[in-house]
């Protein structure tokens, strides 16, 4: 052995990596470093050994065939990571080589052996194993997450990583996504998300977004859809970021259905809001309470009360039917009265209070929800309305009385005396009582006419000063009064000139009545630009200004008391709506002390 040979062994045996030579067709094994023998798990015992004897567990492994194949093609053998199972300690324990197998030439450049040089790349090999195990398992969460998740490459924003929900998300296919450029692949939502993304990566700030409404080319249609969804950067080991995670979900179906809510809950507030009920939740066992704001105006009240607040405004004299109420609603869970307020400005409020009890455990009522609403009004008409019919059934009574006397009376004459010439004045007193009913009972049709909206109009051609002459006959005829007819004596009127009369006879009975005192009275006829105007005036006391806007509705009268002068309070009204029918206006210019005009107008023909 040469010198040189000499190093290059000791060089060989001291090498931490294994090293050893296979001769022979045999391929027995002629040198094998420390290394070798601690990798295999032997001893020198080995060398001099065929490498498939001194070696058997690689029986059915691919080394010993590759060694002959480099014997006997000459060509090197470049391993990549290799496994190797081989017997060491007693047991069979997998390992890992990177090696190459090289062929070793004679001088005659006949191959005799092949040399060997390998690296243990075990422990590279497992935390390689290891790191793709754990991808694989972070892999399979993203597969399966019921969240839609997408991996993108930071660098050329191309999709690496893309799991189902994603895709059934933007309903694509994988192929249409994976490896793609993400805006290439869903170029419908590039125009707001690219910039928003690029920031992503630029800041290395997540990107938080909360029902997004996106619009997704859906199966070649747009489609609008809402979803929750977050731009996550990962970093590298620098600090670099390479990667994006997107994880979104779609929430169309929530978002939809808290709509549907949102708009129910709205559509009743309106219809709350729309009938002015105010609405309330009280909490028995407190007294706290929560309250809408129409709530607190109907109780005139500013902030949410407690329940005591509302309790020490109501009037009195209903605190006996509120206590009632109660009572019965502990039974039925029904709550219900109408009671008067008084507000803190001293006015009196009628409101009408609705509720469901809800009773605790012990069945005590622990909650009530309820609505309020203000029947002021309501409770006014209805008293209008009382007040009406013991006037109107006064009214009638005083005229029916007079014909049931005049008739008795007459019976008894007729059986006396009946060519008495008082015979003829109790039939005028009973006519006229009757004329008088006749009237009220013609009144009131009318007023059921308006409101069934059944007063029909017969117009015709008639001139206007004709008209009034005929229908004032009957007062000219008491000599008491002055009637003054002046003004345009050919106007004509186009209207239902029973109708127009029934407007004017009731002016000038109002002037008989209500200004005894003036005995003029002055009818005018003139034509005031497309209409033809009527009005009638008296000398009497006038008219309070404020009581002047409501001369026209109905059951008003200037005088409610009723004992000064009869009347339903309806004459004027009816008088509206048939001027309003005929497209005219009606109105009163008054002043206490001077009289009053009352006029009309109609549209001229
Ligand atoms: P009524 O049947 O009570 O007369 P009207 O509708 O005709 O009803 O009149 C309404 C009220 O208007 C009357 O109650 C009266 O107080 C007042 N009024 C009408 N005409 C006159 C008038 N010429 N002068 C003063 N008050 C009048």
């Amino acid at each position: 052995m040469s010198f040189n040979e000499n190093v290059y062994k000791s060089i060989v045996e001291v090498s931490p990596f294994p090293v050893y030579v296979c001769s022979g067709d045999e391929m027995i094994i002629t040198v094998a470093n420390n290394a070798t023998l601690k990798a295999w798990g032997r001893d020198k015992s080995v060398i001099g050994q065929p490498f498939s004897e001194a070696l058997p567990e690689l029986k059915d492994q691919p080394f010993r065939g590759l060694l002959s194949h480099v014997y006997e093609t000459g060509n090197t053998y470049f391993s990549s990571n290799d496994r190797a199972d081989l017997m060491v300690d007693g047991r069979i324990q997998t390992f890992y080589f990177k090696f190459t197998y090289q062929p070793l030439r004679d001088s005659n450049n006949i191959i005799t052996s092949v040399l060997c040089f390998a690296t243990d790349v075990t422990e590279l090999e497992r935390s390689r194993q290891a790191v793709e195990a754990s991808q694989n398992t972070l892999y399979n969460i993203i597969k399966q997450a019921p969240v839609a998740i997408c991996i993108l490459d930071a660098n050329d924003l191309t999709v690496q990583v893309v799991n189902d929900s994603y895709l059934e998300l933007v309903r694509k296919t994988r192929s249409e996504l994976e490896n793609q450029p993400v805006w290439e692949a869903v170029p419908e939502a590039a125009e707001l998300y690219a910039p928003i993304l690029n920031n992503v990566i630029k800041t290395g700030e997540t990107y938080y977004a909360k029902e997004h409404e996106v619009i997704l080319i859906r199966q070649g249609a747009e489609e609008l859809v809402f979803i929750d969804f977050v731009y996550e950067p990962i970093s590298d080991i620098n600090g670099k970021i390479n990667t994006v995670m997107v994880i979104g979900m779609e929430i169309t179906e929530k978002v939809i259905a808290r709509r549907l809510i949102e708009e129910a809950e709205e559509r009743a507030r309106l219809a709350i809001d729309a009938a002015e009920i105010g609405s309330f939740d009280l909490d028995m066992a407190t007294g706290n309470m929560v309250t809408s704001i129409r709530f607190n105006q109907i109780f005139g009240i500013s902030s949410t009360p407690s329940r005591n607040t509302i309790l020490e405004l109501i009037h009195p004299d209903d605190i006996a039917l509120r206590d009632a109420a109660y009572e019965f609603a502990r039974n039925t869970g029904k709550l219900f009265y109408e009671a008067r307020f008084i507000w803190k400005d001293g006015s009196i409020h009628w409101v009408r209070v609705q509720g469901k009890l809800y009773l605790g455990t012990d069945t005590h009522p622990t909650r009530i929800l309820g609505t309020v609403l203000d029947i002021t009004e309501f409770k006014h008409l209805q008293q209008q309305k009382d007040d009406f019919i013991s006037v109107a059934s006064h009214e009638l009574k005083t005229p029916l009385t007079s014909v049931k006397a005049s008739m008795q009376l007459l019976e008894r004459l007729i059986r006396q005396d009946p060519t008495s010439d008082k015979v003829s004045l109790f039939i005028d007193k009973a006519n006229s009582s009757l004329t008088k009913m006749h009237h009220l009972v013609e009144s009131l049709l009318n007023v059921s006419k308006i409101a069934a909206d059944q007063l029909v109009l017969n117009k015709s051609n008639f001139i206007a000063s004709e008209m009034i002459k005929d229908c004032c006959e009957h007062i000219r005829l008491t000599g008491k009064y002055n009637l003054v007819l002046s003004g345009d004596m050919e106007l004509v009127f186009y209207a239902d000139k029973n109708r127009i009369d029934q407007v004017l006879v009731n002016f000038i009975n109002n002037a008989v009545k209500y200004a005894p005192e003036s005995d003029t009275i002055n009818i005018h006829i003139s034509k005031e630009g497309d209409n033809s105007k009527l009005s009638v005036q008296d000398f009497g006391r006038g008219i309070p200004a404020e009581k002047l806007p409501h001369l026209f509705e109905r059951y008003y009268r200037v005088d409610s008391s009723g004992v000064q002068y009869s009347g339903l309070g309806l004459g004027l009204y009816i008088s509206a709506d048939i001027i309003e029918r005929h497209g005219g206006k009606i109105g009163v210019y008054s002043e206490k002390g001077i009289g009053s005009t009352f006029w009309f107008t109609l549209p001229s023909v």
